[in-house]
């Protein structure tokens, strides 16, 4: 029997009803409300008089000149993200240069009951840049000097705004290079508050795992640093890992270190077919399970390599699919591959195809990036809604398997992409929002495979983040933990005015 032990009967939780099978494990979650999710998270929520928002407009506009923007088209970029989700462009939008700045601008919003909104780029996918109750965006883009690179200490300090793509040509010639690549070029500041992950964190983590210190600005304009360069610390609680992964809702980031490492010997990368998602998954988990050291392991289904054969105009095998990536010395990589070979052959793989070249590697690894985009040509005019959840390596086969069983009885356009190597998958549907039959059917099938995932173990979002979008899952997955995160909320933020709406409900 599958045990779960958040949930034993039927309940409400954050508007789901959620019931639970003795026999079979959590089974079935049904939505009972209709209304769509962005309005309960607006519920409960206490604007700002438009006399007020207009004051602290007048005042940052005299801090800020031209630097503060209440333009519609600046505005309405910054109320969305790359989601289905429906935006909602903020009041203002501040394009700031310093923590001293930020500081100033949170001060002057606090002062007049604002919300405020931290935007790195605006790639993230669970509606966390929109102004749900209005208020001021705070636009980290001018903020992109890298501070201090650490050769020595594999280390490095840069403004929130530094994108991951510019930080890495930085590094090169260092011979250095930052891991974490959620293939969007994100803000190394959004990628901290949502604990972003991707194709290389099976070997190097996530923004948990490599983020040292922080330089936060709280909600009453305080500016503090977090953590610090040393390697390891066990002085007091480890406010780092609290503000990474809080997705703008504790403070503004303005500034981060990071761990760095050198750039390997060798790299070489691999695709390589499969006849079942099956055959494909088990040759994850046996890899992962023999300790094999892969820097990166993608699970394409045959859906999604459809997609990307198209868009990116390759020829590879209709079929589920992994692409491996391999880093070391020019011996411990051929090594590498050819344990996961060894594995992939017994479970029925085709032949692999190699890229050993520099720009082989980064066209394979840019079709991978563009699988969003391919899946969304799939249907012309179509909306792209990205959801993700995360299991323990040993219950990924099930997971998956159950999930594309159901993506098959709905009817759905879903292809599958995950970095499995961390159990970790992704289902993107491509769907018409203005069909709301159609997205009802999408709701209910994410809400099945989050329900599936938390039975068996693991967590609603492996890297996405909460938004608005994942807000109802959190009391199933945290249970009481859940009041404690809103006591964290409510020490940080009395007034609710950082991001409100998003992670907790207000
Ligand atoms: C095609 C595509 C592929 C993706 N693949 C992945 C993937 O593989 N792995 C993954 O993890 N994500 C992935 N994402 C999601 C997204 O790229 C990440 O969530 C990314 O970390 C967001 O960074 P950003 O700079 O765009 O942040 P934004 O979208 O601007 O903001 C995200 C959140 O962080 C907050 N925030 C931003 N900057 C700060 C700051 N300085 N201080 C405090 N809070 C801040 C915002 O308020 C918001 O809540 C993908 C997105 C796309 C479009």
């Amino acid at each position: 029997m599958t045990t779960a032990n958040f949930l034993v009967k039927p309940a409400v939780v954050g508007g789901i009803v959620v019931s639970f099978d003795e026999d079979r494990g959590l089974s079935e979650i049904f939505r009972c409300h209709s209304s769509g999710k962005q309005e309960m998270a607006m519920s409960n929520l206490a604007p700002a008089t438009p006399a007020a928002t207009d004051d602290a407009i007048a005042g940052l506009r005299a801090l800020l000149g031209d630097r503060l923007s209440t333009a519609r088209s600046v505005r309405e970029q910054h109320g969305k993200d790359e989601s289905y989700h429906a935006p909602h462009a903020p009041d203002a939008v501040a394009f700031v240069q310093s923590t001293d700045e930020v500081a100033q601008v949170v001060r002057l919003c606090a002062a007049h009951g604002v919300p405020v909104i931290p935007y790195g780029t605006g790639t993230s996918l669970e509606g966390h840049v929109a102004a749900l109750k209005g208020g001021v965006s705070i636009d980290m883009s001018q903020m992109r000097r890298v501070l201090r690179i650490g050769a020595e200490d594999l280390d490095v300090t840069v403004e929130a705004g530094v994108t991951r793509k510019q930080l890495n040509a930085e590094l090169r010639s260092h011979g250095l290079f930052f891991p974490v690549d959620p293939g969007a070029d994100a803000s190394l500041g959004g990628m901290a508050a949502t604990r972003a992950s991707g194709t290389n964190a099976v070997r190097y983590g996530t923004m948990r795992e490599n983020v040292l210190g922080l330089t936060v600005v709280l909600a009453d304009g305080r500016v503090i640093h977090t953590g610090g360069r040393a390697r390891k610390s066990a002085a007091g609680y480890d406010l780092t890992r609290l503000f990474v992964g809080s997705e703008g809702t504790l403070g503004v980031i303005t500034e981060v270190t990071l761990r760095l490492y050198g750039i390997p010997e060798a790299m070489s990368a691999a695709v390589v077919s499969f006849p079942t998602i099956e055959d494909a998954v088990q040759t994850v988990i046996q890899t992962i399970q023999s300790g094999i050291p892969v820097a990166r392991i993608e699970l394409l289904d045959d859906m999604q390599m459809r997609a990307v054969n198209r868009y990116s105009k390759l020829a590879y095998a209709e079929q589920p699919t992994l692409f491996f990536e391999f880093h070391g010395t020019e011996r411990g990589v051929v090594e590498q591959a050819e344990q996961v070979a060894a594995i992939a052959n017994e479970l029925g793989a085709g032949d692999f195809q190699w890229a050993t070249r520099a720009e082989d590697r980064n066209k394979l690894w840019q079709a991978r990036h563009d699988a969003y985009y391919a899946a969304l040509a799939l249907r012309p005019g179509a909306k792209g809604w990205s959801t993700d959840v995360c299991v323990p390596i040993s219950r990924l086969a099930e997971c998956i398997s159950a999930t594309k069983a159901d993506i098959g009885q709905s009817r759905l356009l879903a292809p599958l992409v995950g970095h499995v190597g961390d159990g970790n998958f992704h289902l993107v549907f491509v769907i018409d929002p203005a069909d709301e039959e159609e997205l009802e059917r999408a709701r209910q099938l994410n809400d099945r495979m989050v329900m599936r995932a938390l039975a068996l173990g693991g967590t609603c979002t492996g890297e996405h983040g909460v938004g608005y979008g994942k807000i109802d899952f959190l009391a199933a997955e945290h249970g009481e933990a859940l009041p404690v995160m809103r006591a964290i909320k409510q020490a940080l933020d009395p007034a609710g005015l950082l991001n409100p709406g998003k992670i907790l409900r207000p």
